[in-house]
């Protein structure tokens, strides 16, 4: 794709801008902030995609910070695992670090500082504790139209103002009763700047800090100070976040007074924010409430189900981390809210795995060929691994006259156009010969289960001896050497475009009972020592990844990526 299509979009335009302009001391510097709260999913991807590529594209560095602030529902199992899958999408992180891990950080590090600054905030006048409750808050605050009226504590002295935020830290009020807003403006139509709650009660422990506080910062007040402090000079978020804009500016002027902006190079580095339009993706949902819920009400097996847009989901599920960071390239970067199709996502999948999967053959549905005039010993077929890359080099698969093929390969009566296996048809077998069924055999229900014919002895590898044509070619597994295999088959998790069209407390009635289907058949001998996680292109049926959790090599268990082929083209 054409460089200056997609990836010269407005953020790296302002980007580039500022660097012209000197703005960033010689070095751009983004960071992407997840809240460890569960794990992250396509949407992150995008963010990371963007936050990681624009520090890589202008040499700079991106820091990896786990905005901790809010202690209710964060973890170390969900901080180990953002980790984890932000490497596994090809990305570092960078820069000098809060001291445990270079350019890693932890929000909640900062927590004495952002207690300081509010203190400062305090002494200056430009913050006060308030004590109204939440809807006498609502009324206070007013409406956009209208200015809003001033809380009866806002014009407390600092010094009181102190002693009571002292008080809310050392555990004497209870959650809600006290909160610190920033003093601004209560007529502003910008409702978040109208006095806005930097600080709450929150009797919560902490995940990594215990109950060493009662008082959290709120996301308007502790993200502009996580990414001034470190230096971020880009700092770049979802539309949602358009409208705390001021408030972020406000927060970093504060900074700026109190003379806490870091210099690099002679020059203050003052971070601004920019947002863009989040990703969506159709017939799933994304909010890590809704994907929790799915997780532990035991609607798919995990976070890291491979019917999740979890990013631990697509792995498992056999998306390649290139295919992802295309995916997100091809989407683009706008300000303009879409939804993109999961299409997209699978043509790309596609596209990588043809390249580079082994091709394996696999039955996944099987019915038994019995080759009535087979004689002797097995004899070994060879196929090349992959025809799109020499250097995959042959394998060699016995074919012992006995053989799986795919139910969906043999009509009792063919149709106009069938030309695979069916009564008195010549077909080929690939890679070792040309077979023509002659009889089968059903069971009492009526259903065949087991096909009889002859193989032409002078067409071993394939060809016809005397040069006639053979249509079709069908793939098989030999009967003697063939392993048991589970094959997973999966489908989109919804049956909707829009899960969320009744709202997210109906979305569970449009989940897809079919989403999953577990069959049994058999793969060619090599892949019982495929390793866990290693992907395969099944001939004619499709691609599929050993899956990393329940593969062994005496229960081999594939999970389908995608299938082969489908008519969706990228614009
Ligand atoms: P969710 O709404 O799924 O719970 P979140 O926005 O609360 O996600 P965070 O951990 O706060 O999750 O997000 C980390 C970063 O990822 C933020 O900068 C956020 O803007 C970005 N992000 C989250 N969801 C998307 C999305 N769908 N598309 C693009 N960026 C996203
Ligand atoms: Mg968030």
């Amino acid at each position: 794709m054409n460089e200056s299509d997609t990836s010269r979009h407005f953020l790296r335009q302002w980007i580039e801008k500022d660097v012209a302009e000197g703005k960033t001391g010689g070095k751009v510097v983004t960071r992407f902030p997840p809240e460890p709260n569960g794990y992250i999913h396509i949407g992150h991807a995008k963010a990371v995609c963007l936050d990681f590529g624009m520090a890589e594209i202008f040499g700079g560095e991106c820091h990896l910070r786990l905005d901790d602030t809010n202690p209710a529902k964060e973890s170390d199992e969900y901080a180990e695992n953002i980790k984890k899958d932000i490497k596994w999408l090809g990305f570092n992180w960078s820069g000098e670090g809060d001291g445990s891990e270079k350019g890693f950080y932890n929000a909640s590090n900062m927590f004495d500082k952002m207690y300081e600054i509010a203190e400062n905030l305090i002494m200056a006048g430009q913050a006060y504790c308030c004590n109204l409750g939440q809807e006498e808050w609502k009324v206070y605050r007013g409406v956009p139209e209208r200015p809003g009226s001033p809380s009866p504590s806002r014009d407390t002295s600092p010094e009181r103002n102190l002693k009571i935020f002292r008080e809310m830290r050392d555990g004497k009020y209870a959650d809600g009763e006290w909160c610190l807003r920033a003093k601004i403006d209560m007529a502003s139509p910008n409702i978040h700047f109208r006095d806005p709650v930097i600080y709450r009660i929150r009797h919560v422990e902490h995940y990594h800090l215990g109950d060493k506080w009662c008082i959290y910062p709120m996301y308007d007040f502790a993200h502009p100070i996580e990414d001034a402090l470190e230096g971020v000079t880009h700092s770049m978020c979802t539309l949602e976040f358009e409208v705390h804009r001021p408030l972020y500016d406000w927060v970093v002027d504060r900074l700026d007074e109190m003379g806490m902006l870091p210099v690099r190079n002679g020059v203050k580095i003052r971070t601004e924010q920019r947002e863009f339009a989040r990703l969506n993706i159709t017939y799933t949902v994304m909010s890590k409430r809704l994907l929790l819920q799915l997780v532990t009400e035991g609607h798919v097996s995990g976070w890291d189900d491979p019917r999740m847009p979890t990013v631990c989901g697509m792995r498992r599920r056999g998306y390649t981390p290139g295919a992802i960071r295309e995916f997100c390239e091809r989407v683009g970067v706008t300000k303009v809210e879409s939804e993109s199709d999961p299409a997209l996502l699978e043509w790309c999948v596609r596209e990588e795995l043809n390249q580079t999967a082994l091709r394996r053959m696999a039955v996944i549905d099987p019915v038994k060929v019995v080759v009535d005039n087979w004689e002797g010993p097995a004899r070994d077929v060879e196929l090349p691994n992959n025809p799109l890359d020499e250097s995959a080099g042959q394998r060699k698969i016995p074919f012992g006259g006995e053989i799986w093929i795919d139910r969906a390969d043999f009509m009792e009566v063919p149709e106009k156009k069938f030309f695979r296996m069916a009564p008195g048809q010549e077909v080929r077998l690939r890679g070792a010969c040309i077979f023509k069924c002659t009889g089968f055999v059903k069971d009492a229900t009526g259903k065949v289960v087991e096909i009889h014919g002859t193989w032409d002895t002078d067409s071993w590898g394939g060809n016809a001896a005397d040069g006639r044509k053979v249509k079709g070619t069908i793939h098989w597994v030999d009967f003697a050497s063939g392993v048991p295999a589970e094959f997973r088959l999966y489908d989109k998790l919804f049956t909707e475009k829009d899960p969320l069209k009744d709202g997210p407390s109906e979305f569970l009635k449009y989940m897809n009972g079919e989403s999953l289907k577990t069959v049994k058949g058999f793969v060619e001998p090599l892949l019982s020592t495929a390793s866990p996680g290693e992907r395969f292109q099944f001939e004619r049926t499709g691609y599929f990844i050993a899956d990393e959790k329940d593969f062994t090599p005496e229960a081999p268990v594939f999970n389908r990526t995608v299938i082969l082929k489908d008519s969706y083209k990228p614009a």
